[in-house]
Formats: C-alpha cells, structure tokens, sequence
C-alpha cells in the first residue's frame, strides 16, 4: 500500500457542502440560499464599483511593486481598519490600548486570536474555557480545538420560539462562567440567527462582563451589513472598548467590501483600563502575534489590504463605499419584506414575522432539516440543514418560487 493508503474521509463541511450539492445540481431553475456571499438582483457575484476603481489606482503608483508585506501586516491597514471599526475617537485607540495586525481575513483572526491565546497559557492545566454561542458559525467550534484550547463551551443564545435572542438564558449562563473565560460574541448581524441584542441588551452583556471578569472575543464579519451603517453596527464593540475592558476582536472585509477571495480581515488585541505597563505590554503583544503568523504563514497578502487602504483612506471612495454598502444592506432588507409578503399571501402556516426582524445576511427561518432536505431534493432549492437562508441569495424572480416551496414543505 502507499503511505496514504489510510487517509480516510473527512466530514464535509456544513455550510460549503451544500454549496458543493447545488454546483453538481445540473437542473436549470436551481437556487442557492446556502453561502452568504452577497449577490446582485440577477443572482450574480457583486464586485463592488469602489473596489474596481481603487485596484486600478493601485497600479496608476509607479512605486507599486509585489514585494513581502511585514509579518503583521499592512500598517496603514492595520490603522485604517483599527479606527473603523473602534471608531477615530476611541480612547483605547488614543491611549495606544489596541494592537492590531492583518490576518487572512475573519477566519484568520480568529485562528490567531486563539492560538496567541492557548499559547499565553502555557501550562494546560490553566487554559481558560471558551464559550460561543448555541447556535453559531460552524467553523467557531472547529477553530477552539484546533487552536490548542480543546472543545468550546456553549451559552444559550436563541431562543427558538421567537427567533430573537435569549437575554436570560445567555445572561444565565455567562454567570455561571468562571473568571478569565472568553466569550465569542458576534458583533452584529448573528450568523446563523440574523438575531442581535439590542442596544440595552449588549449593556446588560457588559456589565457581566466586567463583573464575572471574562474576555469577550468579538468576531465581526458583517460590519455595516446589519443596520446599512457602520457606526451603527459598530456600537456593540464600542460599549466594550469604551468600558475598558480587556477584549479581542476579528475583523472582516469579505462581506462589506465583497473581497471573500482575498482573504482581508485584521485581529484585534484591546488592553484594559488595568493594563499597568500599556507600551510595554502592547510590544510583547505585537510580538507575540508575529510569532504564531511567522511559522504559519510567514506575512500575510498584499493586495487585499491595498484595496481596504485605499478604500478607508481616500474621502471620496470611502463615502462611494458606504453608499454601496448601504445598496447592498437595503438590497437584502427589500428581499426580507418580499419573502414575508409571499409567504403571509400564499398562507403557508407559521408566523414568518422573524424574517423581517432578524438582520444582516440570513434569516434563521425556522425550517426543520427534513423540510429543508424536501425543498432540496423537490425543488432544487439549497440551504443549510439548520434552516438558515442566505437572504442576498434571493432575487425579485425567485421569491415567490421560494415562498410556494416553503409552503409545500411546512404543509
Ligand atoms: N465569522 C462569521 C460569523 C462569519 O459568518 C464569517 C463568514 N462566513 C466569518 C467569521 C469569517 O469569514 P472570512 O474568513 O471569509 O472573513
């Protein structure tokens, strides 16, 4: 036998798999609600008209070359995307609290994030528990272990009757965390739910933070996504830098800037209050990010971060970009209202008013696995088993298709 020969077969993912089944899908009317990726009112991959202009001007400098980036980054990106999402008068950022690198988007700073972590915790015995939220992003549960900080805990997070958050269950179970946990917490637009706190709410979370003492692990992929503007969707993160607590945070341009493929994102390491030596401390972290980026990848891509500079960095193309943002967050906002519309019309039971309260990029509908199996395999219609549609995969032309397929397999 060969030395391969033993390989065996590894779990598809969740979420790419079904994308996976709806390529190999040859009949012509098929639909992907699967990956959120945004797409255009034709169903098409959107690249955003800023994006094209910036990648041009990018090459217009004749100084512009393909040579190594540093190892954490970009450091015009690193700021740039610092303020954006702390926001220019964050006193964390002024006190030089925050240390930030560029990572192979959100994915990569959370790997990062969590190894940095398991690696401060040198001996085992003490490395705290991390906590996400039940549901999640799939892929939160495999990066824990991989990181070195075996399987993560859950808290409660939905509350499944409503399709809105579970206040007294998540606050239920954040107390009973021990001191020094770090708690995933999705900065707006929840994958897979669409359900965020609100305002007050996040205060609530807050203020168990800084009494329990635990270490809130901020992962924000759909910054602007959620309410159309980016300070809005911001204000979870910005009540926890403002508290002065000591937090993590990735960060995302796949979603916002449409650069999935590029794979743009920073991490994040926010200082407290307490931090007795700030500079000191925030070189020691500095150095040690670059020393778990060096042997895993040596620097990051230049491009990306190019385009995420030029983006933030210009007057003009940031204010195009956030009317494009704006387009594309209303975009889906429209597909929310029609989808309710069709099923309220067509009378398929169940109370579909979660639709047009969640928000961001999918909608957590309530469908069972064997309805979403049904709706696979009678109509050709893609989503994760969880019943979770990628809202920016519908068109104006395909969602009565998709609220008489639901009808039928609620029915
Ligand atoms: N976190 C969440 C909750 C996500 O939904 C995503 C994208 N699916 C990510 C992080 C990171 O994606 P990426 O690595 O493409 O930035």
């Amino acid at each position: 036998p060969g030395f391969f020969d033993g390989v065996t077969l590894a779990p598809s993912d969740p979420i790419l798999g079904v994308n996976e089944a709806y390529l190999a899908d040859e009949f012509p009317g098929k639909i992907s609600l699967g990956v959120g990726a945004y797409r255009t009112e034709k169903g098409l991959p959107y690249v955003l008209p800023v994006v094209k202009r910036v990648e041009q001007q990018i090459w217009e400098d004749p100084r512009a070359n393909h040579e190594y980036l540093p190892i954490d980054g970009l450091p015009v990106f690193q700021r740039l995307a610092t303020e954006l999402i702390f926001g220019p008068d964050c006193a964390a950022i002024s006190d030089g609290r925050i240390v930030t690198v560029q990572t192979l988007s959100g994915s990569g700073a959370l790997r990062i994030g969590l190894t940095f972590v398991a690696r401060y915790y040198a001996d085992a015995s003490s490395l705290p528990p991390i906590y996400i939220p039940s549901p999640t992003w799939n892929n939160h549960r495999d990066i824990v272990p991989d990181a070195g900080l075996g399987e993560a805990r859950t808290f409660r997070y939905l509350d499944a009757k409503s399709g809105g958050v579970d206040m007294p269950g998540l606050l239920a179970d954040l107390s009973d965390a021990p001191v020094g946990a770090i708690v995933i917490l999705h900065g707006c637009a929840h994958n897979p739910t669409g359900a965020d706190p609100t305002l007050a709410e996040w205060r609530d979370i807050v203020s168990l933070v800084r009494e329990r003492r635990l270490i809130p692990f901020f992962d924000v992929a759909y910054q602007g996504f959620a309410s159309g503007d980016l300070d809005t969707d911001a204000g979870s993160v910005r009540l926890f830098a403002d508290a002065g607590v000591d937090m993590l945070l990735s960060l995302s341009f796949a979603k916002n800037m449409g650069l999935y493929g590029e794979r743009i994102g920073s991490l994040s390491v926010v200082l407290s209050e307490h931090t007795v030596n700030v500079p000191a401390t925030a070189k020691a972290v500095r150095s040690q990010l670059k020393a778990v980026i060096r042997p895993m990848y040596s620097s990051p891509p230049a491009h990306g971060a190019r385009i995420v500079a030029g983006v933030l960095g210009d007057a003009t193309n940031f204010a195009a970009w956030k009317e494009e943002l704006a387009g594309m967050a209303s975009r889906i906002g429209d597909m929310r209202t029609a989808l309710k519309a069709a099923l309220d019309a067509n009378g398929a039971p169940g109370d579909w008013t979660r639709i047009v309260k969640q928000q961001g990029m999918f909608s957590y509908t309530g469908l069972s696995a064997a309805h979403v199996a049904y709706l696979r395999s009678k109509y050709h219609i893609y989503m994760t088993s969880d019943g979770r549609v990628s809202m920016a995969g519908l068109t104006t032309s395909t969602v009565q298709r998709v609220a008489d397929a639901i009808k039928d397999a609620v029915e």
